[in-house]
C-alpha cells in the first residue's frame, strides 16, 4: 500500500495501541498492519510481554526508546512485566501463561495508556489479535475505541463463531465423525475443522482461549482481516453480514510501495535471527529448490524427522530446510540428522535454524514450500505464487490445508494432521516432492493457480484494490472517531 494512502497532516497526532499474543505468527501480520498504519502518517505502539521483547531486541536491530520512522509515521516498542522470570519454563504451559498474562496485562495496558495521555499522546485506538480478549474489555472501559486482528482465514473466523454460537452441528463426544458444513465453504470432514474444536483435542485450553474472543466480538468496533476479498469473497460477506463488520486487509506482507532498503525493512520482529539463504538460492536454477519450514511452534517427532530427510535424499531434489530449534520453555530436545546426511546431501541442501521466509518464498529459485499451512505461511506462499506440499499439524492449520490444496488448488497433501497419529514414511515423501517439482500436469497446474493468486493479491493491496480500500476506510473511521472525541471534549 505505502506511498498509495494519501498523507494528512492531521493524522500526526493519531496514536495506534497494539497489544499482541506473544507469538511469532501472531507478532509478525501486528507488525506488517503496523507498518501500513505508520506509513499512512499515523504513530504506532506495539506492545507485548518483556520476554519476547527480548528475543526481538536480541535477533534484530531495534531500539526501543526511539520510535523508527516508517513512510510518514512512526512505529514504537513498549514491552511489559509479566511478572514472571525471563527464563520462567512455565510459560511453556499455555493453559497457566494465559491467565498471569491476562491479569498483569490488563494491569500494564491501562498504567501505559494513561502515561500516554498525561504525556499529550492519547491511545486514539487499541488493536488486539487473538488470545488475548480482554484487550477490548480494557478498551471498552476506558471509552477507547478498539479493532481485532484476526489473524487466521476467514473460514477458520467462520468454524469458530458457528461453534460458538452453536448454528451447526460439529464433532461431539457422542459423536466424533460427523462432517461440518459451514456456509460458502466445502464440506469439511472432522479432521479439516480447526482441530481446536474437536472433542479429542489435546489443546482443549486454546479452544477456550480463542472462543474469549469470540464472546467479546461486539466490542471492537471492526474486525481486519489479514486475507483478501478475491480469495474468500463469499465467506468474508456472509460473516460481516452475520457478524460484525469485517475488513479484508491482506495480504499484509505485501509491501508493495516499501523497498525492502528503507527504514521499514530494519523493523524486524524475528524471535530468531535469520540466517543467510541468498547465497545458496542464487546459486540454483530457477524453479528447483523445495523449501520446508514447520512455523515457529510445531515440533515434529524425530522419526518423522529423519522420513523426510530420508525422502528428500531419495527425491534428489535441492532443499533449504528450516530446523528450528525447539524453545528452551518446552523442554524438548532440538532434533538430529541422520548420520551423514549433509555429506550425502552436499551442495543441494542447506539447513537453517530460522529463513527470512518472506525472502525466500520471493526467491526465483523456490519450487515448492513444504508447509505446515499457518495461516501466515500460507497467505505468503499464495502471495509469492509458490505451490505447496501441504503438512498440517493442528489448530487451523488442517483447515488452511484443505484449502490449499481443494479450494485455492495450489497444493498436494503429504498429510492429514497431528490427530492421525502417523508417521510419513519417505516413500511417500518423495512421491509428493516429485509430483510437485516433476514437470508433470498437476506441478503445472499448481502453479499456475498459485500465480493467479499472487496477481489477485497484488491486486488487492494496489492502489484502489479492496483491501488498499478497506485499510483507508479503517484509517479514515479512526480518524473520524478521534475528531468526534476532541469537538466533545472541548465542547
Ligand atoms: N517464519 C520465518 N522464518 C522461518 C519460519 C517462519 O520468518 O524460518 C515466519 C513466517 O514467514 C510466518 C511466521 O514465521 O510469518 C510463522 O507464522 P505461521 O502462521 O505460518 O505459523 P506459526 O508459527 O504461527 O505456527
Amino acid at each position: 500500500m505505502g506511498s498509495a494512502v494519501p498523507y494528512d497532516e492531521s493524522l500526526h497526532n493519531i496514536h495506534i495501541f497494539m497489544v499482541t499474543f506473544p507469538g511469532q505468527g501472531h507478532v509478525n501480520p501486528i507488525l506488517r498492519l503496523a507498518k501500513r498504519l505508520a506509513y499512512s502518517g499515523l504513530l504506532v505502539t506495539i506492545s507485548a510481554p518483556e520476554y519476547v521483547g527480548q528475543s526481538i531486541r536480541r535477533s534484530n536491530s531495534i531500539a526501543e526508546d526511539k520510535p523508527t520512522t516508517v513512510g510518514r509515521g512512526l512505529i514504537r516498542f513498549e514491552f511489559f512485566d509479566d511478572e514472571w522470570s525471563l527464563d520462567d519454563l512455565n510459560r511453556g504451559d499455555l493453559d497457566l501463561y494465559l491467565g498471569q498474562l491476562e491479569v498483569t496485562g490488563r494491569e500494564n495496558l491501562i498504567r501505559m495508556i494513561r502515561e500516554h495521555e498525561e504525556k499529550g499522546i492519547p491511545v486514539s485506538c487499541l488493536i488486539n489479535n487473538p488470545f488475548i480478549p480482554w484487550v477490548s474489555d480494557v478498551a471498552e472501559s476506558l471509552g477507547i475505541p478498539s479493532a481485532m486482528l484476526w489473524v487466521q482465514s476467514s473460514a477458520s473466523f467462520s468454524a469458530y463463531y458457528h461453534f460458538c454460537h452453536n448454528l451447526v452441528p460439529f464433532p461431539s463426544e457422542n459423536d466424533p465423525e460427523i462432517d461440518v458444513q459451514l456456509p460458502f465453504m466445502p464440506l469439511l470432514r472432522y479432521d479439516e475443522i480447526p482441530s481446536f474444536l474437536h472433542p479429542s483435542t489435546p489443546y482443549p485450553f486454546l479452544r477456550m482461549a480463542i472462543l474469549g474472543q469470540f464472546k467479546n466480538l461486539t466490542k471492537p468496533f471492526c474486525i481486519l482481516m489479514d486475507t483478501f476479498e478475491e480469495l474468500e469473497h463469499e465467506i468474508v460477506e456472509h460473516m460481516s453480514k452475520n457478524c460484525r463488520p469485517i475488513k479484508t486487509i491482506g495480504p499484509l506482507f505485501k509491501d508493495l510501495d516499501t523497498p525492502p532498503t528503507s527504514s521499514n525493512a530494519t523493523v524486524r520482529v524475528d524471535f530468531l535471527t535469520a540466517d543467510n539463504c541468498a547465497e545458496f538460492l542464487d546459486s540454483k536454477p530457477v524453479g528447483t529448490v523445495v523449501y520446508i519450514s514447520f512455523g515457529s511452534v510445531v515440533y515434529l517427532t524425530q522419526e518423522q524427522v529423519d522420513e523426510i530427510a530420508y525422502g528428500l535424499l531419495s527425491s534428489g531434489v535441492s532443499f533449504l530446510w528450516v530446523l528450528k530449534p525447539p524453545g528452551p520453555e518446552s523442554g524438548r530436545p532440538p532434533h538430529v540428522l541422520p548420520e551423514g546426511f549433509m555429506e550425502k546431501a552436499g551442495d543441494q541442501g542447506k539447513i537453517v535454524q530460522w529463513s527470512p521466509q518472506e525472502e525466500v518464498l520471493a526467491h526465483r529459485s523456490i519450487a515448492c514450500f513444504v508447509t505446515h499451512c499457518g495461516w501466515n505461511s500460507t497467505m505468503e506462499a499464495l502471495a509469492s505464487g509458490v505451490p505447496v506440499v501441504a503438512f498440517p499439524q493442528w489448530g487451523d492449520q488442517v483447515t488452511d490445508a484443505k484449502f490449499l490444496v481443494d479450494v485455492f488448488k495450489v497444493g498436494i497433501r503429504l498429510c492429514r494432521g497431528e490427530a492421525e497419529g502417523n508417521i510419513v514414511n519417505r516413500e511417500e515423501v518423495e512421491r509428493c516432492l516429485r509430483e510437485a517439482t516433476g514437470g508433470g500436469p498437476k506441478a503445472a497446474e499448481m502453479k499456475e493457480n498459485a500465480l493467479k493468486w499472487k496477481k489477485a493479491a497484488a491486486e488487492a493491496v494496489a492502489e484502489g484494490g479492496t483491501s488498499y480500500r478497506n485499510m483507508q476506510d479503517f484509517v479514515d473511521e479512526i480518524v473520524r472517531i478521534r475528531g468526534s472525541r476532541d469537538q466533545k471534549a472541548n465542547s
